[in-house]
């Protein structure tokens, strides 16, 4: 994986995997890098683009909880690890995009960028200490974080983070 650079993510987050990113700080790391974060209401979750010189992170107004964290910092890694020349305007969508209209190795690129974008976003979410302490809490009543775990898996299985 070409994508998973820990040192890069670390100098956004020092403790990315150690401790859980939060709201907070998803919001200074924006206001680090003068993005511009809008929250409306929206047909997708969220989206990121780059117009006329400025960094635009767009969240779906009506997203709120892990939703809303989880939407962030997907749109906040394409920033860091997707972003094209510093000059060109570009808009990268958080889903559903036109599966039909983009080139089969074009489809790979884009699948495989937004499969890890959401890792980012779990891993920042639910690092491993936090995942270790939550398999020994029972979760049955929480079903939206129980989901997140089982993900999480999934992610650690497959980037080994
Ligand atoms: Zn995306």
């Amino acid at each position: 994986m070409k994508h998973f650079s820990l040192s890069r993510i670390r100098e956004v987050f020092p403790e990315f995997n150690k401790r859980p990113i939060t709201e907070n700080d998803f919001w200074r790391a924006c206001k680090r890098f003068r993005i511009i974060v809008k929250q409306l209401p929206l047909s997708v979750d969220g989206y990121c683009e780059r117009r006329r010189g400025r960094y635009y992170i767009l969240i779906n107004s009506r997203l709120t909880g892990y939703k809303w964290l989880h939407t962030a910092l997907h749109e906040f890694c394409h920033f860091l690890f997707d972003a094209p020349d510093q000059n060109e305007n570009y808009v990268f969508y958080r889903r559903p995009y036109d599966r039909d209209s983009i080139r089969d190795g074009m489809k790979r690129t884009v699948e495989a960028r937004e499969r890890f974008a959401d890792a980012f976003a779990l891993i920042a979410m639910l690092p491993m200490p936090e995942l270790e302490r939550l398999a020994h809490e029972d979760l049955t009543e929480n079903h939206e974080l129980l989901r997140l775990c089982q993900e999480r898996i999934k992610v650690r299985a497959d980037y080994g983070l």
